[in-house]
């Protein structure tokens, strides 16, 4: 069993790393969930044949109990799963038990309660000794069984008090398949246990399920409170205690997605987004992980417009290396072909902080070493970083963008670390195709900049999650603060206009990346400002192409240049309506 708690920058919490057992991302309260209490009255009994009667009587309902569970399991969720309790029926005959309990009977003289649970202990400890999975599996089903007759003895329901009132990850020493199948499926989004391994029952359920699941993730588990906000990632065996704003809403960005992706999975957008009046614009997609991608394939995204990099650093001892992100990049890019995959150096730093990074807490993370910023002091993770980017880019359409850039003098500097990286590759005898490189526009001094900017890159890309929150001082992850970092305040739009103008005047493509280009409502306000990419979350993207094709040229500017006469956000969206 692998338990590790990996180093962490984020005081508010911890990640926990197990064993990735069924996929799929859970977010909300953690339950710690308890077995009803089984404490029974040890007691002699005068007449051990009918204690023995009492217990045979409690083994025939646990058969019954178990058959119809059988039953019902194979119907919903298939013959593996229902195996489990056949199983189970079959232990209700083991010779071995029921020696134990009638020995326990007739010799100590105890009640039935005490019979069972002795030479269940005894068995348990007997199979968990030998170092077979098999057998270890056994032994669970044994306690599951001996839990079964115990609630039949004790005459108490075996889930009464035990499930939890709201949708909950469930977090538990142990799970067995009895308390799985009783938790309220419609109240538990995943599961997470102390002990366990990739092939006990547990995980075999919550793929039947369809449950993320993580198990074997050591007793700290144990030690969270119910209630505290966790994300479980089941496909990378992670449970992440009391997240950050920044990794909730990356997180909730992934779960969305897969959602997204469950509940739509025919709605695709394979043809360009064409207004009627013939103007083609790109609808590309902003992915974090190879499952994305895909995703993004599959609903027709043009393009990756915003590759974050950063999502394969996440819920890391250590940052990949030069080698590992090689691979990531280039499996993105040939889903892709020849379409443009825009690859987004490291993010993060300040309020975006990474396990496996040391990094001093920040006064002000928001204005901190973060993005570029960090990068350039970092040439150790930088170089890796870039050397792998441009291996991956050989017969592939890629290009570099740089996060947070502020000045003239970062994105010089940059490039010229690209720039060294490309000669030393090339003097490897390595390939390397031509990159275009370009920045993300989301600080105001940068668009303000525009144009002295727009000299220095191929292309802009409109970052207007952090820009908004710059320009209207009101932080992204604070709620109370949050509603007045509105990407459509006429602050906002004035400056992608001018950053979109400052672009084309010397030829420049721009996108937008922000959460803005996937908002049906801002599209036309996007398209009025001359914007030639909108990059957005992939389960966006059908929308977006259908909201563009309705619309012409003429009328996106009537609507854009109304929004940018407007005093504030409200007033914008009050016009779109
Ligand atoms: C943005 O700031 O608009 C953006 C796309 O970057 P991120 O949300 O990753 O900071
Ligand atoms: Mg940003």
């Amino acid at each position: 069993m692998t338990v590790n708690i990996l180093p962490n920058n984020n005081p508010s919490g911890q990640t926990l790393r197990g064993i990735a057992a069924s996929g799929g991302i859970a977010i909300g309260p953690a339950f710690q969930f308890r077995r009803a209490d089984l404490r029974f009255d040890r007691r002699q009994v005068e007449d051990s044949g009918a204690e023995w009667m009492r217990f045979q009587n409690a083994v025939e309902t646990a058969r019954a109990q178990l058959a119809e569970v059988a039953l019902q399991t194979e119907h919903d969720l298939g013959t593996d799963a229902a195996a489990i309790f056949q199983a189970q029926m079959l232990m209700l005959e083991d010779p071995e038990l029921l020696t134990r309990v009638r020995a326990a009977l007739e010799e100590q003289g105890v009640n039935a309660e005490a019979a069972l649970s002795d030479a269940s202990s005894l068995y348990v400890h007997m199979l968990e000794a030998v170092h077979n999975e098999y057998l270890r599996a056994r032994a669970a089903d044994v306690r599951d069984v001996t839990s079964r007759l115990l609630c039949i003895l004790l005459d108490i329901s075996p889930c009464r008090d035990v499930l939890p009132s709201v949708p909950s990850v469930i977090l538990a020493h142990d799970l067995m398949p009895s308390d799985i199948l009783s938790l309220n499926r419609s109240r538990v989004l995943g599961l997470c246990t102390a002990e366990g391994g990739a092939t006990s029952h547990v995980a075999l359920l919550a793929r039947a399920l369809g449950l993320p699941a993580v198990v074997g993730i050591g007793p700290g588990v144990l030690q969270i409170p119910s209630g505290t906000t966790v994300v479980l990632d089941g496909g990378a065996g992670l449970l992440i205690v009391d997240p950050d704003p920044q990794t909730l809403s990356l997180y909730r960005a992934r779960a969305g997605l897969r959602a997204g992706a469950e509940r739509r999975p025919a709605a695709s957008a394979d043809g360009p987004a064409v207004t009627r009046d013939g103007h083609r614009v790109v609808v590309a997609a902003n992915v974090g992980t190879l499952e994305e991608a895909r995703l993004a394939r599959e609903v027709g995204a043009d393009g990756i417009g915003l590759l974050r990099t950063e999502f394969l650093y996440l819920g890391r001892h250590a940052l990949p290396g030069e080698e590992e992100q090689y691979h990531s990049y280039r499996a993105i890019l040939e889903l892709f072909g020849d379409r443009p995959v825009v690859l987004r150096t490291l993010d993060v730093g300040g309020d975006k902080p990474l396990p496996g990074l040391e990094l001093p807490p920040e006064r002000n993370p928001a204005l901190g070493l973060r993005a570029i910023r960090l990068s350039l002091t970092r040439p150790e993770i930088f170089r890796p970083q870039l050397r792998a980017a441009l291996r991956a880019s050989a017969g592939h359409n890629l290009k570099v963008m740089f996060p947070m850039v502020t000045t003239v003098a970062e994105i010089r500097a940059a490039r010229a670390l690209l720039e060294e990286c490309r000669a030393e590759l090339q003097a490897e005898g390595q390939p390397v195709a031509d990159v275009a490189v370009g920045i993300m526009v989301e600080v105001p001094s940068a668009a303000l900049m525009a144009d002295h900017l727009a000299a220095e890159v191929d292309f802009f890309s409109i970052g207007t999650n952090d820009l908004s929150q710059y320009v209207m001082a009101a932080d992204r992850t604070h709620a109370a603060v949050a509603p007045l970092a509105d990407a459509l305040h006429p602050a906002v739009l004035r400056l992608v206009r001018d950053v979109i103008a400052a672009a084309h005047a010397r030829g420049k493509w721009v996108s937008l990346c922000g959460e803005l280009a996937g908002d049906p409502a801002a599209i036309p306000v996007l398209l009025g400002l001359g914007l030639d990419e909108f990059s957005m979350n992939p389960t966006a993207i059908p929308q977006a192409k259908r909201v563009i094709c309705s619309l012409t040229r003429e009328e996106a500017d009537q609507v854009a240049r109304a929004a940018l006469q407007q005093e504030s956000a409200e007033a914008v969206r009050a016009l779109i309506r």
